[in-house]
């Protein structure tokens, strides 16, 4: 696996690639890797000749400090990881390679009615700063494909939003949550739960999985209460848990609103905020 952590030398590296007719697919992440990163590298190895991954903690998208800071971080396991996946090309920048002196970033998207739910709402900011990097880094690796999960449902609709509106024509490939055995998402936060928090998380997955069992006798509206009173545990505090349109991310009043509906939740589990969501309708 090839290591570039300058943006000149990853270019020229892909430029080589390109100009012989290979595709590049990209899977932008901000490390401390396990199972559901390494399934979006795997989709994109078996579709692309070059496969780019970065681990990059992007700033701009925290918006509480101490996150930031307490973010995991363990390159060398993700080197180790990367490579046995048949990664090809790990980009590992600074945030100076990044965000360099005198270059303007900043990216004034409006993401409208998208942008202003679930963790839009509850994380002033952080979609600007998440599509600031995703803008910066497409443009520095400039791949066919890109990959992302559907774990962050939301962040994928704005990203989709956002090639549509700069007419960026890179494929966007959505890549199905990878679960621990109980259930639990896949998250790099996981390890900062301890084992008494880590059991209680499962209530995540599992109430969206019954909140879909419940959906031929109830409504949205109830389902939602349903789920926020089951998530109202000794250590948790639920921020939402919404049933929208997959396509808008706006609540729908009944299931035959929209064709395609996705449950998605947001908890904090002790210190730790998690998020897990669940298609309830797919036409
Ligand atoms: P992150 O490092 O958290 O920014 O995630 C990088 C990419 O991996 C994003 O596109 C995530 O949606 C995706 N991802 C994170 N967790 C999972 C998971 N459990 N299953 C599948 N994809 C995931």
């Amino acid at each position: 696996m090839y290591l570039f952590k300058k943006v000149n030398d990853l270019q020229q590296h892909l430029n080589k690639i390109r100009k012989n007719g290979g595709e590049v697919g990209f899977v932008p992440t901000m490390g401390a890797l396990h199972q559901g990163h390494l399934s979006l590298i795997q989709q994109s190895v078996e579709a692309n000749d070059c496969t780019v991954c970065s681990i990059f903690v992007n700033p701009t998208q925290f918006n509480d400090n101490a996150d930031l800071e307490k973010y995991p971080r363990t390159v060398a396991k993700d080197m180790a990881m990367l490579t046995s996946a048949g990664n090809n090309v790990l980009f590992l920048p600074d945030v100076s390679e990044v965000y360099p002196p005198g270059l303007n970033t900043e990216l004034k998207l409006d993401f409208g009615d998208l942008a202003n739910v679930m963790e839009g709402y509850f994380r002033p900011g952080h979609f600007d700063g998440m599509a600031q990097v995703v803008k910066r880094l497409l443009d520095i690796v400039q791949p066919h494909r890109l990959y992302m999960g559907q774990k962050d449902f939301q962040q994928l609709a704005i990203v989709r939003n956002m090639l549509t509106q700069l007419e960026m024509p890179i494929d966007l490939v959505m890549c199905a949550i990878i679960r621990e055995e109980d259930g639990l998402a896949m998250s790099s936060r996981n390890v900062r739960l301890d084992s008494s928090l880590r059991e209680k998380a499962l209530l995540l997955s599992q109430t969206l999985q019954e909140g879909r069992l419940k959906m031929p006798s109830k409504t949205p509206a109830e389902i939602q209460d349903w789920a926020l009173k089951e998530l109202t545990i000794p250590s948790f505090k639920p921020e939402y848990f919404e049933i929208v349109n997959a396509i808008t991310l706006q609540p729908v009043k009944k299931f035959s609103d929209a064709e395609y509906v996705v449950a998605c939740t947001a908890v904090w589990v002790g210190e730790i905020r998690l998020i897990d969501n669940l298609i309830y309708k797919e036409e």
